[in-house]
């Protein structure tokens, strides 16, 4: 089974109106290579109107960086998925390290607002379930056991039909914004055990749902990490503040 590349940028608190200019000519530019893959953007929620403005081309997406599992109400800083969704987002990142770790979010919390993207009825939406090991639960030798941890706890519940709509991206967390990318070989192993996990969890659909690479990927170790069997794309943080930067990782999808 064919996985189409799916390239998705992670703007976490940076980016300005100025850069979404800058980067929908850059799009634009390169739209044979939007042919081949799909990309998302997941800028600050304050950015989704300039870029929903901007949007002109199928396969390109808009994403928000978390969601709240409420649906409206007394939730003062929050957005919902309502709201989310009237401003354009159709993907969703849920269980960003950064969020784990420097925002409480809990296993509870986290499995939460994956119920509540898989039971928004008002749009459907693709939830991006980001899991990963500290450097520390990698060095006592706990990836795989982090890894499945995450997975069960996240998606207990989700059935079979209801995979379609998730995305896990596998994000070593000593890898985020370090400069220290994980080695084509390394992330694969993990990868191959969370495509193992998933077609055991979810049969025939496991085989179907893109797993995504996230820490330190760059235009220059884009195209070696998207030739591994089981990695079907990428979540981009910090190199995807850089127009040309981007669209080279896209080019490599
Ligand atoms: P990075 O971030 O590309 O800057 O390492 C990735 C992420 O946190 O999604």
């Amino acid at each position: 089974m064919q996985r189409q590349p799916l390239v998705i940028a992670n703007w976490k608190m940076n980016g300005s109106r100025s850069l979404v200019e800058k980067m929908t000519v850059e799009l634009r530019e390169h739209d044979e290579v939007l042919d081949r893959i799909s990309v998302v953007i997941c800028p600050p929620a304050v950015l989704l109107p300039a870029w929903q403005d901007a949007v002109f081309y199928d396969h390109v997406h808009l994403g928000a960086q978390d969601i709240s599992e409420h649906a409206s109400g007394a939730h003062t800083g929050e957005h919902s998925l309502s709201l989310l969704t009237e401003a354009g987002v159709d993907y969703v990142l849920i269980g960003h390290s950064e969020r784990r770790q420097y925002y409480g979010e809990d296993e509870e919390r986290i499995r939460a607002k994956v119920q509540a993207a898989l039971s928004f009825n008002e749009k459907p939406v693709t939830v991006v379930l980001c899991v990963g090991e500290t450097a520390s639960q990698r060095q006592q030798e706990q990836t795989y056991a982090v890894v499945e941890q995450q997975l069960q706890s996240a998606l207990d519940g989700v059935s079979e039909q209801q995979s379609k709509q998730i995305v896990i991206a596998y994000e070593p967390v000593w890898a985020i914004g370090t400069g220290q990318t994980a080695s084509p070989e390394l992330a694969q192993q993990v990868h191959g055990f969370i495509r193992q996990w998933l077609t055991k969890k979810f049969r025939v659909s496991g085989s179907r749902m893109h797993i995504l690479y996230g820490g330190s990927l760059k235009a220059d170790n884009a195209e070696a990490l998207f030739a591994e069997a089981d990695i079907d794309g990428g979540l981009i943080g910090g190199a995807s503040l850089d127009p040309e930067e981007f669209l080279a990782i896209c080019s490599a999808a």
